[in-house]
């Protein structure tokens, strides 16, 4: 089928950045680019439909480079505690939830705000829970995903006790009382899985429906491509069989990138390598691929569990890497050698010290077409930003997290470089990526909202979140063409898939969104309310308004 998409503004992403005023897409192809007489003439004589774009912005599909859409899957058939802010709120939310479900062998969830109990000086126990719940095992991960709160039952059914060792202590660890009992607050994945996997049980039919409407919310979003940064415990078997089913059989709305698993120490790569050569062996196409191996250098600020240079205010302390410079540079040569791209979540300056150190040993040993993120990159080590272009790094952002918070005043030290030094990495010849981090923030997955906050670094509306600013400095905001690039030819070339997605381009897939305003022309700041009219991935409609 041919169709025309005539008298748009097409931005197209191409070298040059060039405008056109139409596209016509043959299957899923691209097969013209241009003026709206050369498209009528392109389709003279063929059978064709015609989409008239009545001056309507047509842009490449995004692609959200870093998300957790099987994780989000997994949370969404639980119970979900986002936007509810004291921890009465929250108990209530648990117990409704456990007595419409009554027949469930177990109870999980996410989203509880650590804010609150860090604002009340207190941390999340098991005996707050138990309250609620006190027979069946319940486990809830806080709005980060990195720690999670459990009652007596999860532990006793996990069999965690005062002997049981910490997984990596000081980094990844169980909060204990004065007597050495875990207390059900667990930092991190590594402790957090200790009791999620002995008690998760997947329902592959929960998750694969869940999956799928996150599929058509990514739609109503404009996102054609999805990069999901892996999930824990059972996650890894499910994506063995229920998602390359629901991939095969039934198709999501979205190319689909993927690591398969999280590796959170030395101890784990060798694991963590096989899984990915696993799930790669099992498919590898343009609409599924497992190609890079994921790792952890460090938690997140909210929890005070990132790596940073400076300690923390509130604490007096500055956690440890999960991998010292040697275990990072082992690991990152087994997986440059497996033939993987390598993608590290880090969030302090530390953490990302250690992946430019490591990407070093990487080149140096050879390996120059091993594809190397920085996923998040909120702090950068002193200098570290200018060199991200010469070692060929890509700094992936979640750009709806481009903004201060008040909170953070009394927490993060002054001294600390400035956060997302995204326009050093751009001027120095460096790449930025674009992700969500869904299902982090409820609004996060709207890269419309990322676009702006990418350029005004702060808040999407001054009327929703109070006690946020500006960040500064303002010399690091981001241009329109910045941001857009970020979240298609950056996120493109993330997936290796620069010859086939990411820009507007004759031979490539047909893979667009069309905007209902030019966000060229508008105040940025009026940026966030565009809506997306229509979502096409592989020349198919995915989403209509
Ligand atoms: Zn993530």
């Amino acid at each position: 089928m041919i169709k025309a998409y005539i008298n748009g503004k097409v931005y197209t992403v191409n070298k040059n950045r060039d405008w056109a005023e139409a596209v016509v897409t043959d299957g899923p192809r691209i097969v013209y680019v241009g003026d709206n007489k050369g498209a009528e003439e392109f389709i003279d004589g063929k059978d064709a439909e015609i989409r008239d774009l009545a001056g309507k912005l047509l842009l490449p599909g995004f692609i959200d480079g870093h998300c957790h859409p099987v994780m989000g899957a997994f949370f969404k058939s639980g119970i979900l505690l986002n936007g509810l802010f004291t921890l009465d709120e929250m108990l209530e939310e648990i117990s409704g939830y456990i007595s419409e479900h009554p027949d469930k062998e177990y109870y999980s969830g996410k989203g509880f705000e650590e804010v609150w109990f860090v604002e009340n000086e207190t941390m999340p126990d098991r005996f707050m829970l138990d309250r609620v719940c006190p027979d069946k095992p319940i486990f809830l991960y806080g709005t980060s995903g990195h720690v999670c709160w459990c009652n007596s039952a999860a532990l006793a059914k996990a069999g965690i006790t005062a002997e049981t060792p910490d997984p990596l202590p000081g980094r990844s660890f169980f909060a204990r009382d004065e007597e050495g009992n875990p207390t059900g607050y667990l930092l991190e994945t590594m402790a957090a899985s200790m009791v999620t996997s002995r008690i998760e049980v997947i329902d592959t039919d929960e998750i694969n429906s869940a999956l799928t409407e996150i599929s058509e919310d990514y739609a109503a979003c404009g996102v054609t491509s999805i990069c999901d940064m892996g999930g824990f415990g059972g996650m890894t078997d499910y994506m063995r069989s229920g998602l390359i089913e629901l991939v095969q059989n039934k198709g999501l709305k979205q190319r689909f990138n993927g690591c398969g698993v999280m590796v959170n120490s030395i101890g784990e790569i060798d694991e963590g390598i096989a899984v990915t050569k696993d799930l790669n062996s099992k498919i590898n196409n343009d609409m599924c691929r497992f190609t890079f191996v994921k790792m952890f250098q460090d938690g997140t600020l909210e929890d005070m569990t990132a790596a940073i240079s400076e300690p923390y205010l509130i604490t007096g302390t500055a956690p440890e890497t999960f991998f010292s410079d040697d275990e990072l540079i082992e690991a990152g040569l087994k997986a440059a050698e497996a033939g993987f791209d390598i993608n590290i979540h880090c969030i302090g300056d530390m953490a990302s010290h250690g992946l430019v150190k490591m990407t070093e040993a990487i080149r140096e040993a050879g390996h120059d077409e091993t594809r190397i993120v920085n996923s998040h990159s909120t702090y950068l080590f002193k200098g570290d930003a200018e060199k991200f272009g010469k070692l060929g790094i890509l700094a992936n952002t979640t750009f709806v997290w481009h903004a201060a918070f008040e909170a953070a005043a009394g927490v993060l030290s002054p001294e600390l470089p400035p956060m997302y030094e995204m326009k050093t990495v751009l001027n120095k010849g460096g790449r930025i990526g674009a992700g969500s981090d869904y299902p982090v923030d409820d609004f996060g997955s709207e890269p419309v909202k990322g676009l702006q906050m990418g350029c005004t670094r702060k808040m999407y509306r001054d009327d929703i979140y109070p006690g946020t600013f500006e960040l500064e400095p303002e010399s690091e905001k981001l241009s329109m063409d910045d941001v857009i690039t970020a979240y298609t030819m950056s996120n493109a070339y993330q997936m290796r898939m620069e010859d086939k997605i990411g820009s507007i381009e004759v031979g490539k897939y047909a893979d667009m969104v069309i905007l209902d305003r030019n966000i060229f022309e508008l105040p940025v700041e009026e940026v966030y309310m565009t809506k997306v009219c229509e979502t096409i991935m592989n020349g198919e409609t995915t989403y209509n308004d």
